[in-house]
């Protein structure tokens, strides 16, 4: 985590209930070095595939493959164990930097909602927080240009059928 007089309260709330945490390359290769596996197994047991549908402002669609995290039954990570992250040093880059993901700095919405949900925020001011680096997205995209949007072939996988989902339908 970072950000200024942020402290973490360790309660889990992030890991849990809507929103989903996308894994980039990178992130694909930390997880299966910490536990281990073959990259097929991480994206079999913990991971769903969708591709998400993007709204163009020309009106057109585009149409962007991921790996999310997979959730239980109750909707918790599956990597949730006590409240804490059983992958710690080896979470995905979305998680180190929740909640200062670059929507907290530029959607008014999602930030009210995180602010109310995330303790560790309540009653800091939080003019100073540090926005992190933004060149994830356009990495993975020129990634995927250059290997015609084929993910299972960039990690050397063989992927379910994806599931579609609208843009704006994820939180
Ligand atoms: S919701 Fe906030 S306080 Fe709770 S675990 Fe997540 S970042 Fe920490
Ligand atoms: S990988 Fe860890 S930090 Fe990220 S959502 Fe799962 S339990 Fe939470």
């Amino acid at each position: 985590m970072s950000g200024n007089s942020f402290i973490c309260r360790r309660c889990g709330a992030c890991c849990r209930g809507d929103g989903s945490v996308f894994l980039y390359p990178e992130d694909v290769a930390t997880l299966t070095a910490h536990l281990g596996v073959p990259t097929q197994t991480l994206v079999d047991r913990y991971t769903d595939f969708i591709i998400l549908e993007i709204a163009e402002e020309s009106g057109g669609w585009r149409y962007l493959p991921y790996l999310i995290l997979k959730k239980n039954s109750e909707q918790a990570c599956l990597f949730l164990q006590n409240n804490l992250c059983a992958v710690h040093t080896a979470k995905p880059a979305q998680c180190r930097e929740t909640p200062f993901v670059p929507e907290f700095f530029t959607d008014p919405a999602w930030r009210t909602e995180v602010t109310e949900r995330c303790p560790g925020l309540r009653g800091i001011v939080p003019d100073t927080f540090v926005r992190p680096p933004e060149d994830r997205d356009e990495r993975y995209l020129s990634l995927l240009r250059e290997h015609g949007y084929n993910l299972g072939k960039i990690l050397g996988v063989i992927l379910p059928p994806p599931r579609i989902i609208p843009a704006a339908d994820l939180s």
